[in-house]
């Protein structure tokens, strides 16, 4: 019996990639072992974040780190850091911000549900350019003179959302925006791997960047890393941390001190509710070290030959055509991309995929592309016999049984 059925909860075989909703990633025994050796005594978590922001610049060449409780998190305290730097009475202040500048340009094309995260801090989003490509009215993206025109006295940051296809290109962004002495934020949460991407947002110039800790990383799945300028890294832990603390006593590690532009002890911050425990602190730590050493080749190569098996399974199946993407092709993780005959098979990609939801064990494939017929094995989160179980359940699904499977399978 696991713990999951011990609360009657449903184990399930993930084969969507690393989603938040379905648990992130599994974290590998050294991490885990690294927490529960954590979890044995006190320390001073200022300590232990200024400890981590060494190990967080090491690996991504910032100047500083932060362990957030994830990316979004990590974006909040970014903005935070933006709007108040060091300025104690301004991190008192926020979210309240209208007689402050308090604005972040952000293409439009950049914007996501996630700027939310930005909001919460007490930034107001002021959006620029259009969205010509994604219409089909036109054919030019956002260009950095349009960013640079919307730069008013108001603006203490610009926003940056980076995928492969970001337009403009972020040293054209972070160079235009340095000429007016306004930090680049950028959102970088799941652009892990490759595994140079954690380098490679603060080389082109990014003030700030966050990588989601429960992703790729597999870290903690409510962990995340806020790097870049120490600065504004030293303001979002300042807006972090417990700082019910005396002054007499109160000794932080020099990251945080800098009193001599600190005009006072801040109290809680706005970034107080996104607390980080010290297992989850040394967990992503632990996990940051793995990934940045691990041979993402060799895992890659493991992970196209479980696609290849699922492949081979499904060679015969009249209603569905399997195509592997190998990384080379996607730039990260290989994929199986499954495309589904929903007429012959008399069931869309979506039914397919529910029935595959709602059956034992449930399984999740990827669905972004599923109104179009296509249906995604990604195996980036898939364990020892998953892969057998996926084609075993596909196979009955495709050949007239109830894509549930039987229950007692
Ligand atoms: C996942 C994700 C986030 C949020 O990351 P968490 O670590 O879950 O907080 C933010 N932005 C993008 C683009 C993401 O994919």
């Amino acid at each position: 019996m696991t713990i999951y059925d011990r609360f009657g909860v449903r184990s399930r075989i993930n084969a969507a990639g690393l989603l938040t909703r379905l648990g992130g990633s599994l974290m590998p025994a050294e991490v885990l072992d690294a927490m529960r050796q954590a979890a044995a005594s006190f320390v001073d978590l200022a300590e232990l974040q200024a400890a981590a922001s060494t190990v967080i610049a090491r690996h991504t060449g910032a100047e500083a780190g932060l362990v957030t409780s994830g990316a979004a998190a990590g974006l909040t305290l970014g903005a935070a850091a933006c709007l108040a730097g060091l300025d104690t009475g301004r991190m008192d202040r926020l979210p309240e911000t209208d007689d402050l500048p308090n604005e972040i340009v952000m293409c439009r094309t950049h914007r996501t549900s996630y700027d939310h995260a930005i909001r919460a801090a007490g930034a107001r989003i002021r959006e620029v350019g259009f969205n010509d490509r994604a219409t089909g009215a036109g054919v030019r993206d956002v260009e950095v003179w349009e960013l640079e025109a919307a730069i008013t006295p108001r603006v203490v940051a610009v926003a940056y959302m980076a995928t492969p296809e970001s337009q403009p290109p972020l040293a054209e962004v972070t160079a235009m925006a340095h000429r007016h002495r306004l930090p680049v934020l950028v959102d970088a949460a799941a652009q892990l791997p490759p595994a140079e991407n954690l380098r490679r947002f603060i080389a082109d110039g990014a003030d700030l960047a966050v990588f989601s800790g429960g992703k790729a990383i597999r870290g903690p799945q409510g962990t995340g890393i806020l790097c870049g300028r120490r600065d504004l890294v030293a303001s979002a832990a300042l807006q972090q941390l417990d700082m019910d603390v005396r002054p007499e006593t109160w000794r932080p590690p020099d990251l945080y001190r800098r009193q001599e532009t600190l005009r006072g002890i801040p109290h809680h911050g706005i970034g107080r509710g996104f607390k980080v425990g010290k297992e989850e602190i040394v967990g992503l730590l632990v996990a940051l070290e793995r990934f940045a050493t691990l041979d993402h080749a060799a895992e890659q190569a493991r992970q196209e030959a479980l696609l290849l098996a699922i492949r081979n399974r499904l060679a015969d199946s009249p209603h569905i055509r399997a195509r592997l993407l190998p990384a080379a092709e996607t730039g990260r993780d290989p994929l199986l991309e499954l495309r589904v005959d929903e007429t012959a098979l008399g069931l869309s990609a979506f039914a397919l995929s529910l029935g595959l939801q709602q059956g034992e064990p449930p399984v999740h494939l990827g669905e972004r592309n599923a109104a179009q017929g296509v249906l995604i094995v990604n195996p980036v989160g898939l364990r020892e016999g998953d892969a057998e179980t996926i084609a075993t359940r596909l196979r009955s699904a495709l050949h007239g049984k109830h894509p549930g499977g039987t229950r007692t399978a």
